[in-house]
């Protein structure tokens, strides 16, 4: 009866004679101190008698205790939450393995494995060969072999001998890195804690730090590639011949829309996806941003492109206040979604895009192109830098430098206003040169 009993508060327990022995001298309640008669427990509560398998009172006395911790709510609560705490010690190498297991395992895609292997197996080898490094020289205890005694200042450190130059593979890796330590902690080889990180140390690695635009080439579609681009969103909808029709009706003509929407108003992806109603006017202008001085900054958008934005076709989770978005869950993610259907789009555009960088390599679609196009278009119709920057909310030497080198024009009359200046015999000042160049082109 008692076994099973939940005590809500800490239960009493006394020490008890049930029944003395025939030859006990020692009956009387006062003077019951030494008699050697078998002791029992008695748990008030429950009214339950239990032996002690002891004569000694001492030991009852100390089984009472024993037995009262046993049933005591707040000791069988910290006792379950310690076992739900503990961890189990997981070496570096092991860990990794079983994580990249279990991403191989829970893809559907037998493609994505060889990705998955190589992505988290690059990382595991170069935390490893770190901490390699790292564990030299040191005694034992000091040594870093198991997951849970990995630190965020440690995977700092680690960070910091990170080769690769860009914002967008470090990030990608720090968000890797994060991945790995959830796991962990979802295998119990590394503590949850209460604390914000929730005990992942590479939520502690630094914010990465760097200009998102510096690493990403700043190449536009041409006009022709463009509408192949369009085209190809009409295409869309019938290359999903396979999948549940209802979830994705309208998603070629919403896809439509967005090209249209980034190419147009020179939106990044994430804005564009979460573009609110109210941002578009009557009038068809498009609120950008806002300056610090609370200035809206607006594109007019050509009439076509605004009536097809106001009636795009709401998706299956779509809010009212927005274009694209549900309003729901974290903006990056919304965007990655849509990333994930235009890497889709790419592959159904025709004839199939061929972008080269400036070195001539081979380079893949990206919706920062849409971006690009916005901005090359406008400043091959001479409108000039420092309306382009505005409209990007860039600075006029970050889209001097980006897209200058993407209009040919531009670059023409850069290399006839130098050539001027070897007839003229006169010292090339490259500020005179951007000056002509401006003027030259207001002329056009
Ligand atoms: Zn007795």
């Amino acid at each position: 009866m008692s076994g099973n009993f939940q005590f809500d508060t800490r239960p009493e327990v006394d020490v008890i004679v049930y029944r003395h022995r025939a030859d006990c001298r020692f009956v009387q309640k006062e003077k019951d101190g030494r008699c050697r008669c078998p002791k029992h427990l008695y748990v008030r509560l429950t009214r339950a008698r239990i032996s002690a398998k002891t004569k000694s009172w001492e030991t009852a006395r100390q089984r009472a205790k024993e037995w009262a911790d046993n049933h005591d709510p707040v000791i069988l609560r910290e006792k379950a939450r310690e076992a739900e705490n503990a961890i189990t010690p997981q070496l570096i190498e092991e860990a990794f393995d079983e994580f990249i297991a279990s991403k191989q395992a829970a893809s559907s895609n037998p493609d994505g494995y060889k990705a998955t292997e190589s992505k988290y197996g690059t990382m595991k080898k170069q935390l490893v060969d770190f901490l390699h490094v790292h564990d030299q020289g040191k005694p034992d205890p000091e040594r870093v072999l198991y997951v849970h005694q990995i630190t965020a200042p440690l995977l700092n450190q680690w960070m910091g001998t990170w080769k690769s130059k860009t914002y967008w593979s470090k990030s990608k890796k720090r968000d890797s890195t994060i991945a790995f330590f959830d796991y962990c902690i979802a295998q119990k080889w590394i503590k949850a804690t209460l604390e914000k990180d929730r005990g992942n140390p590479a939520r502690g690695i630094a914010k990465i730090v760097g200009k998102k635009d510096s690493s990403i080439p700043t190449l536009p579609f041409t006009p022709a590639q463009f509408k192949a681009v369009l085209q190809a969103c009409a295409a869309y909808d019938r290359s999903l011949a396979t999948v549940n029709k209802a979830e994705v009706r309208g998603k070629g003509r919403r896809l439509h829309a967005l090209c249209n929407l980034m190419r147009w108003a020179g939106l990044a992806i994430t804005d564009a996806v979460t573009l609110q109603r109210s941002r578009l006017g009557k009038d068809d202008r498009l609120v950008l941003y806002r300056t610090k001085t609370g200035n809206p900054v607006t594109v007019l958008l050509p009439p076509k492109i605004a009536d097809e934005l106001r009636w795009v076709p709401p998706g299956p989770d779509a809010h009212p206040d927005y274009f694209f978005w549900s309003g729901k869950g974290k903006k990056n993610r919304a965007a990655s979604t849509w990333q994930k259907t235009l890497r889709r789009l790419w592959k159904l555009v025709k004839p199939a895009l061929d972008l080269r960088d400036r070195e001539g390599n081979r380079i893949r679609p990206k919706s920062h192109m849409f971006r690009n196009t916005f901005a090359v278009e406008l400043l091959k119709k001479s409108v000039s830098v420092d309306h382009v920057a505005m409209l990007l909310a860039d600075h006029p030497d970050t889209v001097k430098e980006h897209y200058y080198p993407w209009v040919p024009e531009l670059q023409d009359l850069l290399e006839k206003e130098v050539k001027r200046s070897w007839d003229e015999d006169l010292p090339i000042i490259l500020p005179d040169v951007d000056d002509a160049l401006q003027r030259t082109v207001g002329q056009a």
